[in-house]
């Protein structure tokens, strides 16, 4: 590890909340791709709102969020134009739980339908933890729009994340999910399509299924 990288301890609510993510919703896994396109659309429309009171650059006129599959490197790519996140954001986002507890979540899933979990997780505000249902490594490069510094969160899922600085030519974020070995459907184009079409329908920014390899 050079010495560039910091390691942080997740907190144990962090670490309940990714083990409940991952196994209560397992057979439900797909809605990862719907978490995470959110926070993609999501960043977009914060920089949009940012940039009328120049706090942040403008929004590219053909900003997209770019999904890619890479069947060499076994990793699924979301890349977004969005407001991005500096280091304490992806610290603060990434790494805590700052709005619902684990108990109220573990408690609501308890006691849900089986149908009903998936919306769960968009309700408390723990949908990117969801990656890891996927994922046995995820790393997040971000630069805010407003800075030139970016930098890269890493995590395994499995009580700490790293921190490390990085480089981005332009405001946003990318998301890497190295994805597990049983995971291997959403190499696949028709699958990523499917999923996209099912959960992302109500989504406003265009989304761009990226062939694999291009
Ligand atoms: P929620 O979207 O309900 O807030 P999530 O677990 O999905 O909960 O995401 C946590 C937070 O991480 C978001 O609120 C946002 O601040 C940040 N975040 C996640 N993905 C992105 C992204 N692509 N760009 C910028 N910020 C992001
Ligand atoms: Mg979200």
């Amino acid at each position: 590890m050079s010495d560039t990288v910091e390691r942080h301890e997740f907190g144990a609510e962090v670490g309940r909340l990714l083990d409940l993510v991952v196994h209560a919703l397992y057979s439900d896994r797909e809605i990862f791709l719907r978490e995470l396109v959110a926070n993609a659309a999501d960043a977009m429309d914060r920089r949009r709102f940012e940039a009328l009171t120049d706090q942040a650059s403008a929004l590219p006129p053909d900003a997209k969020v770019r999904i890619t599959p890479d069947k060499a490197a076994r990793t699924l790519t979301l890349s977004d134009a969005g407001i991005g996140m500096t280091k304490a954001e992806l610290a603060q986002n990434l790494g805590t739980i700052a709005r619902s507890g684990t108990r109220a979540f573990s408690q609501s899933l308890g006691e849900a339908k089986a149908e009903d979990r998936p919306s769960l997780i968009g309700q408390f505000g723990v949908g990117f933890y969801s990656a890891f249902m996927v994922a046995d490594r995820v790393t997040v490069t971000s630069r805010r729009a407003g800075s030139d510094e970016a930098w890269t969160w890493a995590s395994d899922g499995q009580g700490a994340y790293t921190l490390e600085p990085a480089t981005r030519a332009e405001p946003g974020t990318d998301i890497v999910l190295h994805l597990k070995e049983d995971a291997g459907e959403y190499l696949e184009g028709y699958r990523l399509d499917h999923v996209v079409r099912k959960w992302a329908d109500h989504i406003t920014v265009p989304i761009a299924l990226v062939e694999d390899g291009k």
